[in-house]
């Protein structure tokens, strides 16, 4: 009963073994026929044509910016309430990321800042090539209204969708693409289905999707007619630009195949613990996620409270930690990392991030997280704060 408690974790069952097990005595632990299996369910779940899997999201992102043809000079703009990897992937590609602010209740991109950041950005002739929303918690951003600001804006979009898949947004399942270029998910063992680590791609464009697998695979080709001058025989495989190996491994690709048969039962633990959380907490002087959208269904990913300002974030924090509950915050504004700060980044960027930084708790979310676990939280909760 006292236990520590993470704020996410796996769910490991027999048959998850099973098919990593079958791959490790089979033929082919990498480049075999388990990758394109998962490809194939992963783009047949999103209702998307192309899936590249690859071994992290963070992989997946650089090979979007480069495939959406980010480079030096190129500006990429991101949310500040994300993990750092949404941004990086701009510095990967010698371009330079910037930062609009969020929404204070959802922590998403907000729109309204995004459209006049934008009419500033037009006027001094310094549009962003690329914009990365993060759909955060599981939350699909206001994708429509990202896609008609790129079609009057000309930049391209990215989807960090690192917390989402299985969300829908208007009535579709996000990594549809309807709505942007490019779609990345993770499969980080905390986030919703896992390969361990590992990523995935999603696009509708067949062009994007054969640039990504071949940056997946140092940049090789074996189609002669993307090839200088002929092949010198049946053997032969040109370099024509410079890639990476951020290949899937087959059992990573077996371990999520076998975690997708699942990704519907996963969503609805993590619904029904959100709801069972949103009734224990009312009352409480904090702020609950908010709900979901007509035609959209968070992922669930996270289940971040934000305290009322008068308390004390680090004190409550710290003592949900000392009874073994797993607490985190999610995000630190990525600017404010001195990394970033070195980049010229300075506080008072992007205000309501900063506030949302500041109240922020995840609460413990897996679908095993047990119902006596649960009360626990809400118990050390309720007398940390009242
Ligand atoms: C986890 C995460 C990533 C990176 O995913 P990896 O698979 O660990 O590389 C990127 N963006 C967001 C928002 C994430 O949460």
């Amino acid at each position: 009963m006292s236990g520590f408690v993470p704020y996410g974790r796996q769910q490991i069952r027999a048959e998850d073994v099973e098919a990593v097990v079958r791959v490790l005595r089979s033929d082919f632990l990498t480049q075999g026929p388990v990758v394109p299996a998962f490809e194939a369910a992963i783009a047949t779940h999103c209702s998307v044509a192309h899936a590249v899997a690859v071994n992290s999201a963070t992989s997946a992102l650089h090979i979007a910016c480069l495939a959406l043809g980010v480079g030096p000079g190129d500006r990429v703009w991101t949310s500040p309430i994300t993990f750092v990897a949404s941004a990086n992937c701009a510095l990967y590609c010698g371009a330079t990321v910037d930062f609009v602010d969020v929404a204070p209740d959802t922590g998403n991109l907000c729109i309204e800042q995004l459209e006049q950041r934008l009419v500033q950005a037009q006027r001094g002739g310094q549009l962003p090539k690329v914009v990365i929303p993060v759909h955060l918690c599981g939350r699909s951003c206001d994708m429509k209204a990202i896609r008609a600001l790129s079609q009057r804006f000309g930049f391209s979009v990215i989807e960090d969708a690192s917390h989402a898949i299985g969300a829908h947004y208007d009535d579709q399942p996000v990594g549809s693409c309807r709505y942007s270029d490019v779609t990345v998910f993770s499969f980080h063992p905390v986030k919703i289905i896992t390969t361990a680590e590992g990523g995935v791609a999603v696009t509708a464009d067949p062009a994007i999707a054969e640039r990504m697998a071949r940056l997946r695979s140092h940049g090789i080709t074996r189609d002669p007619a993307l090839m200088t001058g002929e092949p010198d025989g049946p053997w032969y495989y040109q370099q024509i630009e410079l890639g990476f190996n951020y290949r899937m491994t087959e059992m990573q690709a077996a371990l999520g195949l076998s975690q997708m048969d699942r990704l519907e039962t996963f969503i609805a633990a993590r619904h029904r613990i959100a709801r069972r959380y949103d009734e224990l907490l009312a009352g409480l002087p904090l702020e609950r996620p908010p709900s979901d959208a007509s035609g959209s269904r968070s992922a669930l990913h996270l289940y971040p409270i934000r305290l009322n300002p008068d308390l004390d974030r680090r004190r409550v924090f710290e003592t949900l930690r000392s009874h073994q509950i797993g607490v985190n915050v999610h995000y630190i504004p990525v600017y404010l990392q001195p990394f970033y700060a070195k980049h010229g980044f300075r506080p008072g960027h992007c205000p309501s991030a900063e506030a949302y930084y500041l109240r922020i708790i995840s609460l413990p979310m897996f679908p095993d997280l047990s119902d006596n676990d649960q009360t626990r939280v809400v118990d050390i909760l309720k007398d940390a704060v009242t």
